[in-house]
């Protein structure tokens, strides 16, 4: 009977060393990223190159002050895209790309994971940060998305920090212009886009994404980065993402929502619920990337590009930054 009693207890010691321990999440996380497209080593110059991560790193240092600090998973994302929307070489709020008559409309969503509440502003020209107004837009108004030139009005009665419409343009997003309306196609002039998701202490997820949307568009073209559910989604019980890439077809395969089902639905990981979905928008004709990150702790910064502007940081003290596929 001993000897049974002993065998048993042996068994069952080995049966829990072999389960599979679930992997603890950091206390928080943070993903950024700065747009994905064609990224190419040889014809990015090493200035380019350090100016690139210099950027995804001041981004990451302002989201991780929040919440290194204790704060919310919605003020980091926010801080985060905000560094990003100042950083001349993103295209987002200053830096922006412009559309074909020469302008920067610009458009912002922010979606916070514990309620679901989400904000989303479209063809801004004068707000300096566009994150900021959509974040109005979602506590203050008790809508979810405005567009035109009554989010400039808005975001002025609301105090927000306002600019001429030439604060945004830079020489470089005008030769990048000039250069598509003579005809000439160069892809990486059309990689774009700013976002941010994060976890905090208390396991509350956020997204915020920015973007001046793509080279030449037609004025009035909206993309997908200020849609909820195509270029930001983020829901407690399953994920945060924030979308980069051909906006039309991201609207149409509602790639942060698809994601995020698929995480909620099917128990997928994060990594494999952007890469199906990624793959969707591909068999479509479409291009781009996503960063995810899922209530489980799994994360996704995926493209099915050359390359992605990304970051990565979290409690335990991991920091990356990285533009090309093979780092
Ligand atoms: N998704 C953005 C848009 O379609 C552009 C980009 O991410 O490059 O407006």
């Amino acid at each position: 009977m001993r000897i049974l009693i002993a065998g048993l207890l042996a068994l069952a010691l080995s049966a829990c060393a072999n389960m599979e321990r679930p992997v603890a999440k950091p206390e928080w996380t943070l993903l950024i990223h700065g747009g994905a497209g064609v990224m190419r080593r040889a014809e990015m110059t090493p200035e380019m190159d350090a100016a690139y991560r210099a950027g995804l790193n001041d981004a990451l240092d302002a989201g991780t002050r929040v919440l290194a600090g204790g704060g919310t998973a919605l003020d980091a994302v926010e801080a985060s895209v905000r560094v990003l929307e100042d950083n001349p070489n993103f295209n987002a709020g200053r830096g922006a790309v412009l559309t074909r008559e020469g302008v920067a409309e610009l458009d912002a969503s922010i979606m916070d994971g514990r309620d679901r509440n989400a904000g989303a502003v479209a063809q801004v020209r004068t707000v300096k940060n566009p994150i900021r107004a959509a974040r109005h837009v979602m506590e203050k108004s008790g809508r979810v998305m405005f567009a035109g030139p009554d989010v400039d009005e808005m975001a002025a009665t609301a105090g927000l920090d306002i600019v001429q419409p030439d604060y945004f343009i830079t020489p470089r997003r005008k030769q990048q212009l000039e250069r598509t309306m003579a005809g000439e196609v160069n892809p990486m002039d059309r990689y774009g886009t700013v976002g941010a998701v994060a976890m905090d202490a208390q396991g509350n997820l956020a997204a915020a994404t920015s973007t001046g949307g793509m080279n030449a568009k037609p004025p009035g073209r909206v993309g997908d980065s200020p849609i909820v559910g195509a270029g930001t989604y983020a829901d407690n019980a399953s994920c945060a993402v924030s979308a980069t890439g051909d906006g039309e077809y991201f609207i149409r395969v509602s790639v942060a929502r698809m994601i995020c089902a698929r995480v909620a639905m099917q128990g997928m990981r994060a990594e494999q619920a952007a890469q199906v979905t990624l793959d969707e928008v591909k068999a479509l004709g479409g291009t781009g990337g996503v960063i995810v990150l899922s209530h489980d702790g799994s994360v996704a910064l995926s493209t099915n590009t050359e390359g992605m502007f990304r970051g990565r940081a979290d409690a335990t003290g991991r920091r990356e930054v990285a533009i090309y596929l093979d780092e």
